[in-house]
């Protein structure tokens, strides 16, 4: 009998696996090999390199390549078992390299606007928070922010509109924060690009004296420092 666990692993597998959502070769964890490898090869070495700027920040890759294409199909194909593997490598890259002066944070994703979060089934930014959290232990408040304002695609915009496409654009859950109100927060996104999000988010937060310690993130891309 004891042999039957062995003989049947394989043939448990073949009925467990599914397609990669990058190459859609068949696999049993959440990118077969060789994705992983290439999803894994736009690590930073220093994750913690814009963590002095005036929002502190903490990505966990470059916006390029495969992690680029990874993310894509993470919030538009309905893979939201990807934050997972994401949500993983975040979080240990911050068990590793986390400012060490940190306080311990309130972890907080940044908000979907509830008709286009509705849409695409989840929000990917609370997706990875939460497997951060599972993972650093920290507090996590899904809710934190909400969206109230639905908002143009910031990539249609040039620079100098983005901030005001925002304006106004998040609130703060208050009977929440209430609760602990000098516990920093500690924000979370999937990528980071101009930080016109980050900004708006911060500024409401500000808004309602709640300190920021500052935003983690799975990518960003090398030409914004
Ligand atoms: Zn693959």
């Amino acid at each position: 009998m004891e042999r039957w666990p062995s003989l049947l692993k394989p043939l448990l597998n073949l009925f467990l696996e599914s397609p990669c959502p990058l190459c859609q070769r068949s696999t049993g964890d959440d990118f077969c090999r060789a994705c992983q490898r290439q999803v894994q090869q736009c690590q930073l070495l220093n994750p913690q390199q814009c963590w002095s700027d005036s929002l502190p920040l903490f990505v966990w890759g470059d916006y390029s390549g495969a992690l680029r294409r990874a993310i894509a199909v993470f919030k538009y194909e309905n893979q939201p078992q990807l934050a997972r593997p994401l949500g993983h490598w975040l979080a240990h890259s911050w068990l590793t390299h986390a400012p060490t002066a940190a306080k311990r944070p309130l972890v907080v994703p940044i908000p979907m606007h509830p008709a286009k979060q509705k849409k695409r089934g989840y929000n990917q930014a609370e997706l990875l928070a939460a497997t951060f959290c599972d993972i650093t232990r920290l507090p996590l408040n899904r809710q934190g922010l909400k969206r109230v304002r639905s908002t143009e695609a910031q990539f249609t915009l040039s620079n100098t509109n983005r901030d005001q496409n925002l304006k106004g654009a998040f609130q703060v859950e208050k009977e929440l924060f209430r609760a602990n109100p000098s516990t920093p927060v500690l924000l979370v996104d999937d990528i980071y690009t101009t930080g016109a999000t980050a900004r708006a988010a911060v500024q409401t937060l500000r808004d309602c004296h709640i300190d920021v310690l500052g935003m983690v993130a799975i990518a960003k891309p090398s030409f914004y420092k």
